[in-house]
């Protein structure tokens, strides 16, 4: 039986326990649907492990909005050969954090779970192609 990489399970936004299942409904950017799933499709894990867990994943997106505002300065140095304007810096930062939002919104989350959720583990036994929901 082989195992689902930690990295593509993360990526494709699956599941911490069983690395099948979907975590989101609807696409990157659809703005009507980006909704979390309360439960795991396949393994039925509830994601919110505690009432209010995801209040942590607002410190894990702020965390990513800052890595990504000095990779968009960096870029943007680099591209206008130093540009000394505020207001250009200013700008590329609140578009390149608009642009990213439904990115940090999903990423914060399996972060949250993936990488600082003792609780939940992976139980490769849940990795199967089997449907039968995991109760
Ligand atoms: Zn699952």
């Amino acid at each position: 039986m082989t195992q689902t990489p930690k990295s593509w399970a993360m990526l494709h936004t699956k599941c911490p326990r069983c690395r099948r299942g979907d975590m989101f409904s609807g696409g990157l950017y659809n703005f009507g649907s980006n909704k979390i799933y309360d439960h795991c499709p396949h393994c039925n894990l509830h994601f919110e492990i505690e009432p209010g867990y995801f209040y942590a994943a607002m410190y894990v997106s702020y965390a990513l909005n800052v890595m990504e505002a000095f990779g968009i300065v960096a870029i943007t140095w680099a591209v206008t050969q130093n540009a000394d304007s505020p207001w250009l810096y200013t700008g590329v930062i609140l578009l390149g954090c608009l642009l990213l939002s439904p990115i940090n919104f999903r990423y914060s989350r399996v972060l949250l779970l993936y990488w600082l959720s003792p609780k939940i583990n992976y139980q490769p036994h849940l990795d199967t192609d089997d449907t039968t929901p995991y109760l």
